[in-house]
Order: structure tokens, then C-alpha cells, then sequence
């Protein structure tokens, strides 16, 4: 869609923005939900589709930024939910169920002990408190351009438009906010050694980054940061809000890799707002009354515990994966041979249930090399995919995710879309 016809197709979004920036910054909840000239208002999802205001359909391969791999109105979790909030949705003291859930992200994601917050935001940030308690010491190494929500200290390098030194990723952060916060390049194992000297609580990192496209791992340098993180006497956290609902046991499982700590969320719920820490015994006890304060109103509230254990029991299963992972396989072929075909350098990478087009000949390995792809032709690429009827990804800096309710006629969809949006991105 180039811009002309975008704002023809969608002039219900237009108004509701004009409308809406008049009482919310850039008309939205979230800024990662804002793109020029304005952003979709939709309203409605069924299955793999959502529909916009105007009306218009889409094959959605964004699913709530990673969330809705359980497709969207999956029945079995409108039919259990819904029992759910006939009988409260927030019971205070802890719900009965809660245990059953925590028993089964330990048994499949070998967590030993487990606590829950809503956000992957909020997990992120008590797994670095429990670090800190847990080893008394104070510096948290990040690696850049991977994100791990919204909260100050780890808001350090996650976009910088020019990545040099330490860039605070928002205004109003002090900088003493994040003098402990040391941030490193991915894939760069010899950057991690040099750091290890300082005194570290703890080394947080998607285990896929998945927040500047999807960059795969080079597992070597996974088990060597971990391994360097163990000899220090450092925490290892695993931020798996993204990946762990992209493979059936996350990246730790697929790898073999036990962190010492692991945060999930997003599509492990099924749509509702739960988030884990998870991990070893002996760190996780540090949290309790009088020692490492972890609270929260909403924390397995009964809807989301009841979501979660109906998408981890019964949607989210090994047969799923085989499912989304097989159209995954054949999207990743589907791209190559048409980027082939266009003529365009593009490359395609991709882990589990998700993939991305970069636009540029390889598939970078770190941030700075992602920034250096051509961002101006993926969004020529993602408003021509909107016009084929196709949300693409959430964003340049995101990824595609398949669901339990893609088909292999959405996949056919998307490359039908992809090739006008290659296409489109030539020009
Ligand atoms: N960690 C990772 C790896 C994420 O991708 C995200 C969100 O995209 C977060 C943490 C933050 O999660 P939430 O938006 O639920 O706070």
C-alpha cells in the first residue's frame, strides 16, 4: 500500500487517531503500537484474522506482538474464561489454582520454583532485584538492542538510532538509574570476557533476541556466556517473555541450556496478562516477607491462571509446534525463492514459530548490524503487505508468529503479499 492508498483504505483509523491524540500521547497505549502516518484502530480477531475499523481483513502474522499463537476466540479458552469470571476475577489472598500452574511450567520448563507478575516488564525487573539480593552485588550486564520492557534500569540501548557507548532509550532516566547497567554487543564473546571482571549480579539476555528482528543465536556464544556468568559466581536470566512460548519447552529447552532464572509471558497465556520468574531453588528463596519484596494486585489473578493453564495443557502442545513450525518452515522457504525471483537482497531468518525479512544480503548478528538494514524498504514492503491483506510483522524491529490457527492458505496468503511487498520495496 503506498501511502495514498492506505489512507484511502483506512480513513475509520485516521479519524479515531485525530480523535485520540487529542486525549492520548500519539494516539495509542503504547508507543510500539505507533507508525507513520498514523496508526490501524482494529477492532476485532477471530481465528488468524483481525479486522481493522474500515472493515478491512487481515491475515495477522503480528498476533498481539507474539501473544495469540492460540488464535484469536479460541473457544476452549472463551468457554473456560468465561466460567472463570462468573466467579471473580480477582479473589485476593491466593487463588486455588495457582499451584497447578506453577507445577507445570516447572515440569515444562524445568523451573524449580515459580512466581507470577502480569508483565514481562514487571518480571524482568523483580528477576534483577532477586539477582541483586541473591549475590549482594550490584551490576546487571545487557546486551544491546535486546529489550526486556519498560522499566528504567534495562531501557539502556535498546534502539539507539546511532548505537555509540551507553544511550538511554527514553528521556527521564537519570543516568544514576543505570550506572550499573553495563551494555554489551550480542554475539560478541570476547566484549562479555572484558566485563566479567566487574563484580556481576547478573547477565539478563533474550536467548533469541528477538526485539531488532530475529537474530538468531550462535550457540557457542550462549553456552560460553553462560558458562563465563557460572565461573563469576553471576545470575543467568533468561528473558524469555518472547521465546518461551516459540518453542514447546522456550529456548532453554530447545538448547539444553539452564539458566538460573527465566521470565515468560506473552504467548504462554493466552491472551491475558501473566508473566513467570521462574528458576533455581536457592535463588528464587531469597524472595518472601522481609527479605526480596515481589508483590502485585493483579499477580496470577484467576483469569489469566486459568488462560494459561488451558493454552500450556491444552492448545500449546508438541502437536501444535510440529503444526506452526512446519508452516514457519515453509513461510522462511516461501521468502527465499521469492526474494530470489524479485531480485532484491533480503535475508530471512528464523527460530520456532517465528521468522523475519531483513532488508539487507545477510542476516545481521548484532544490533549495530541490524540498524544498518534498509528500514526504508521494509516499511515499503509492510504498507504493501497491508494492501494484499496481510500484517506482515508488528514492525521493523519484530518478527512474524504463526498460530494454531494459520493454515497453509494464510501461508499462501503471506507470500502472495510478500511478493507484491518485495516488489513494492525495489522500486
Ligand atoms: N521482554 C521481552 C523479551 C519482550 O519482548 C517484551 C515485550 O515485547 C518484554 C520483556 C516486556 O513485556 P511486557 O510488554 O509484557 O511488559
Amino acid at each position: 500500500m503506498d501511502l495514498k492508498s492506505y489512507s484511502e483504505a483506512t480513513v475509520g483509523s485516521l479519524n479515531l487517531f485525530n480523535e485520540n491524540k487529542k486525549v492520548m500521547p500519539y494516539g495509542v497505549s503504547s508507543n510500539y503500537r505507533f507508525f507513520e502516518p498514523y496508526p490501524l484502530y482494529i477492532k476485532k480477531g477471530k481465528g488468524s484474522r483481525v479486522w481493522d475499523v474500515d472493515g478491512n481483513e487481515y491475515v495477522d502474522y503480528n498476533l498481539g506482538f507474539g501473544v495469540m499463537e492460540v488464535g484469536y476466540g479460541n473457544e476452549r479458552i472463551v468457554r473456560e474464561v468465561s466460567k472463570v469470571i462468573e466467579e471473580g476475577t480477582i479473589l485476593g489472598f491466593e487463588y486455588y489454582r495457582t499451584g497447578e500452574l506453577a507445577r507445570e511450567i516447572s515440569r515444562r520448563y524445568g523451573a524449580e520454583m515459580v512466581r507470577f507478575s502480569s508483565t514481562g516488564t514487571e518480571a524482568t525487573m523483580h528477576s534483577i532485584r532477586i539477582a541483586r539480593a541473591f549475590t549482594g552485588r550490584k551490576k546487571v550486564v545487557k546486551f544491546e538492542g535486546h529489550y526486556h520492557g519498560s522499566h528504567d534500569q534495562l531501557l539502556v540501548n535498546v534502539n539507539p538510532p546511532n548505537p555509540k557507548g551507553k544511550t538511554m532509550s527514553s528521556l527521564g532516566i537519570p543516568e544514576e538509574t543505570v550506572v550499573n547497567t553495563i551494555v554489551v554487543d550480542w554475539n560478541d564473546i570476547d566484549e562479555v570476557e572484558k566485563v566479567m571482571k566487574e563484580d556481576v549480579a547478573a547477565v539478563i539476555m533474550e536467548p533469541v533476541a528477538m526485539n531488532m528482528g530475529l537474530i538468531p543465536t550462535k550457540e557457542d556464544f550462549l553456552r560460553e556466556v553462560v558458562k563465563m556468568s557460572k565461573e563469576v559466581g553471576a545470575v543467568v536470566i533468561f528473558d524469555e517473555t518472547k521465546t518461551g512460548g516459540k518453542a514447546y519447552s522456550g529456548a532453554s529447552g530447545e538448547f539444553g541450556i539452564k539458566p538460573d532464572l527465566m521470565i515468560l509471558g506473552k504467548s504462554i497465556t493466552g491472551g491475558f496478562p501473566l508473566s513467570v520468574i521462574g528458576g533455581k531453588r536457592e535463588v528464587m528463596e531469597v524472595i518472601g516477607p522481609g527479605k526480596t519484596a515481589h508483590g502485585g494486585t493483579y499477580n496470577a489473578n484467576p483469569v489469566s491462571v486459568v488462560s494459561s493453564l488451558v493454552t500450556l495443557k491444552e492448545i500449546l502442545t508438541e502437536d501444535a509446534f510440529y503444526h506452526m513450525r512446519r508452516l514457519n518452515r515453509m513461510l522462511v522457504k516461501g521468502y527465499e525463492e521469492i526474494g530470489e525471483d524479485v531480485g532484491i537482497d533480503v535475508s530471512i531468518s528464523s527460530w520456532g514459530t517465528s521468522g523475519t525479512v531483513f532488508f539487507s544480503d545477510e542476516v545481521p548478528e548484532n544490533y549495530k548490524e541490524f540498524i544498518a538494514t534498509d528500514v526504508r524498504r521494509w516499511f515499503s514492503y509492510f504498507f504493501a503487505c497491508l494492501e494484499e491483506g496481510v500484517i506482515p510483522m508488528g514492525g521493523f524491529n519484530e518478527q512474524w508468529t504463526l498460530s494454531v490457527s494459520h493454515s497453509e492458505e494464510d501461508v499462501k496468503r503471506h507470500l502472495e503479499a510478500a511478493e507484491a511487498g518485495l516488489k513494492k520495496a525495489k522500486e
